[in-house]
């Protein structure tokens, strides 16, 4: 289909597309990768009067690596994270992660931005974004804000952003080195968006033992969450066979799926119990036909 007809308009700094969108009144915009907001305009999901690009805006695009933790600009693309040589060490759950993204064309367009004002439940880094405790920087007509992921991302599609904000930055906090650490997920095809997607990492104590234990899962709701009963479970505890098998039945129990066109709510329960065993087996380097 056509694009419906709009206005567009690719300002040069932030606070002339900020100054787009407040006079617009929720009637523009943001393009940014365009690789969901295209499709969305062509089957009239959204009418926008104006498109404000902001694809060239400076400074956006760049990922840091510090004391602090790992910041992605919003303009910043799954291309660019899977070449960066130095995010492998300093969080390769994000980078394993992003390799489920999409085709090597939306790959090369798609930015960290968009993926996270979309807000698909099924998408991979608004998920490691809420299991990792990221924070969202957004700049808006009175300066800019700081938010959560799980503050931020409110249900499938729908996010805390004013129609005059845009998000700048995501700051994922630093990775202790030796963690353990799995991303699994389950998708019809390569690139296709996850049925279901689960993340773990954890750390281990001088006994051997589990702590700080986070476990996400995405597909599965309206929005991406913590499985915080498996969490839970698990810290203190030594993973084994045993414990894993507790924790996979603990979230076929945590999760509420539905049906949908993809897959049946029951489907989906049972395939984030096997997404949580493989995870856990993988992170705790257990073979998995011990752990099943
Ligand atoms: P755009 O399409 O430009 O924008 C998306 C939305 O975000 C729009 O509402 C726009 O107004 C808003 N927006 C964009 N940037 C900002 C900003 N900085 N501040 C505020 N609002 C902003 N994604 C996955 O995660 N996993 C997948 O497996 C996957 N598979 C895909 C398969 C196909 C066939 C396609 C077409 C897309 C797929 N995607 C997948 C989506 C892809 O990753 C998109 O690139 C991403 O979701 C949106 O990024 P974008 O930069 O293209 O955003």
């Amino acid at each position: 289909m056509k694009l419906p007809l709009l206005d567009y308009i690719r300002p040069a700094t932030l606070s002339d597309a900020i100054a787009a969108l407040g006079a617009h009144d929720g009637d523009a915009k943001v393009i940014s990768g365009g690789q969901s907001l295209m499709p969305m305009l062509a089957f009239r999901l959204t009418s926008p009067k104006l498109l404000v690009d902001i694809g060239r805006l400076p400074g956006l695009d760049q990922i840091v690596v510090s004391e602090e933790g790992i910041d992605l600009g919003a303009l910043v693309t799954w291309r660019a994270i899977e070449r960066d040589k130095r995010l492998a060490d300093v969080h390769p759950l994000l980078v394993a992660a992003i390799a489920h993204v999409a085709h090597y064309q939306i790959r090369n367009r798609g930015t960290v931005g968009g993926s996270l004002a979309h807000a698909d439940p099924a998408a991979e880094l608004p998920g490691i974004a809420v299991t990792c405790d990221a924070t969202l920087t957004l700049v808006g007509p009175n300066g800019s804000r700081s938010l959560r992921a799980d503050a931020f991302i409110l249900g499938g599609l729908d996010t805390a952003l004013a129609p005059d904000e845009l998000v700048v930055n995501l700051r994922l906090p630093p990775w202790r080195s030796g963690r353990c650490w799995a991303f699994e997920e389950f998708a019809r095809r390569r690139g296709d968006f996850a049925l279901a997607g689960v993340a773990v990492f954890y750390d281990l104590d001088a006994y051997g033992n589990v702590y700080n234990a986070h476990v996400g899962v995405i597909g599965v709701d309206h929005r991406p969450a913590r499985l915080t009963a498996v969490e839970t479970l698990l810290d203190g505890q030594r993973l084994d066979t045993r414990l894993i098998t507790m924790a996979a039945d603990l979230a076929r129990d945590a999760v509420n799926p539905s049906d949908d066109i993809h897959a049946e709510a029951a489907y989906r329960r049972d395939l984030v119990g096997v997404l949580v065993e493989r995870a856990l087996a993988r992170a705790g380097n257990i073979p998995l036909t011990e752990a099943a």
